[in-house]
């Protein structure tokens, strides 16, 4: 088969490999999408700390099932599935406490196994999930960034009535506004430096998105969340917490980046601040809310497709935001289907 293998950081070619074959619990699936993202920059880079090389990337990854292992029961050849990437040990004091989000040998399909910007990839059979009857398939792959959007979500207090600040309008930014406006909340602003990312944000879930939030006229939030990763935005954000209210951290920030915080003001104001790490028994969930269909604007956030010949151009284009979410297509769907230009 074909696939992007990185032999080393920042060193990457379109291969022919041998084709995948199933473990005993394990499927075949055929990729028709995968999408691009922000971490699979880091990927690529060197940066993502678990990663071994060679490896193929790709962790958002949708398609066919084209062959089952020997004790696998729950799937048969043509199912469509879309899969959780996320790896578990299972026996970690993590794992075992049922934090398995925060698993002590942390990894996934496209992160230390092999992913899904090849033709055919080895999936798991719980990690497998049905693609719901309709779906364009080119949706499909936006569960797992959902998945990791709900996880953040459920780490907040639920109030509806809330007011929420999201800082970036990218892909994840986009799903947490458009989680929490559908949510209850009172008013959703949002910031980002980028002008077409602010008319995203206001078309999809935002009251107002401006390019600081000194322009508006509001001085706190009960929820702010960070979806930039970026020390000056998380810095400014924690700032504009309303006396009892919550922050929570779910942007991917540099591994020595550092924000300076008031621990006075924690106490006196009662600012609580929250972390959120990947996906954790929310994958299904964001399958169910995919196929409703007017609650993630799906149909317009899948902005660029292309042939896995020209991954770099995928890359090129995360890295310059120019679109929302960038996918792949490995086993040659025409760019233009599932109404993509
Ligand atoms: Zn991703
Ligand atoms: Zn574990």
């Amino acid at each position: 088969m074909k696939a992007i293998v990185i032999d080393r950081p920042g060193e990457f070619a379109l291969r022919t490999v041998a084709d995948p074959r199933p473990g005993p619990r394990e499927v075949i699936v055929r990729v028709d999408h995968c999408g691009v993202c922000g971490t699979d920059l880091h990927v690529v880079e060197g940066n993502f700390a678990s990663t071994r090389y060679p490896l193929v990337p790709g962790h958002e990854l949708a398609g066919e099932i084209v062959a089952v292992g020997p004790e696998v029961s729950a799937w048969k050849v043509g199912d469509r599935v879309v899969a959780d990437p996320s790896f578990q040990c299972g026996l970690c004091r993590q794992c075992r406490l049922g934090q398995d989000n925060l698993c002590d040998h942390f990894g996934g399909t496209g992160l230390t196994l092999d992913g899904g910007c090849a033709e055919f990839v080895r999936v798991a059979q719980d990690k497998a999930f049905r693609v719901p009857d309709g779906m364009p398939a080119a949706w499909a792959t936006l569960a797992e960034p959902l998945a990791c959007a709900l996880r953040g979500l459920d780490r907040l207090p639920r109030h509806a009535g809330s007011s929420y600040l999201v800082y970036g309008a990218g892909t994840m930014g986009l799903l947490l506004a458009q989680l929490a406006a559908r949510g209850g909340a009172s008013r959703v602003d949002v910031v980002d430096v980028h002008e077409r990312r602010r008319a995203d944000a206001k078309r999809f879930a935002a009251d107002a998105a401006v390019a600081s939030a000194d322009e508006l006229d509001r001085g706190a939030w009960d929820v702010v969340i960070d979806a930039t990763g970026v020390p000056a935005a998380i810095a400014d954000g924690l700032g504009r917490v309303v006396r009892g209210g919550t922050f929570l951290q779910f942007g991917v920030a540099p591994q020595d980046a550092a924000v300076t915080v008031s621990p006075a003001r924690l106490a006196a104001d009662e600012i609580t601040i929250l972390g959120s790490m990947g996906i954790r028994g929310t994958f299904g969930r964001a399958l169910d809310l995919l196929a409703r269909g007017d609650v993630i604007a799906a149909d317009e956030m899948v902005t660029h497709q292309f042939p896995l010949d020209a991954y770099a151009d995928a890359l090129a284009a995360v890295r310059s935001g120019a679109g929302i979410k960038v996918q792949v297509t490995p086993s040659g769907v025409p760019a233009g289907k599932d109404g993509v230009a």
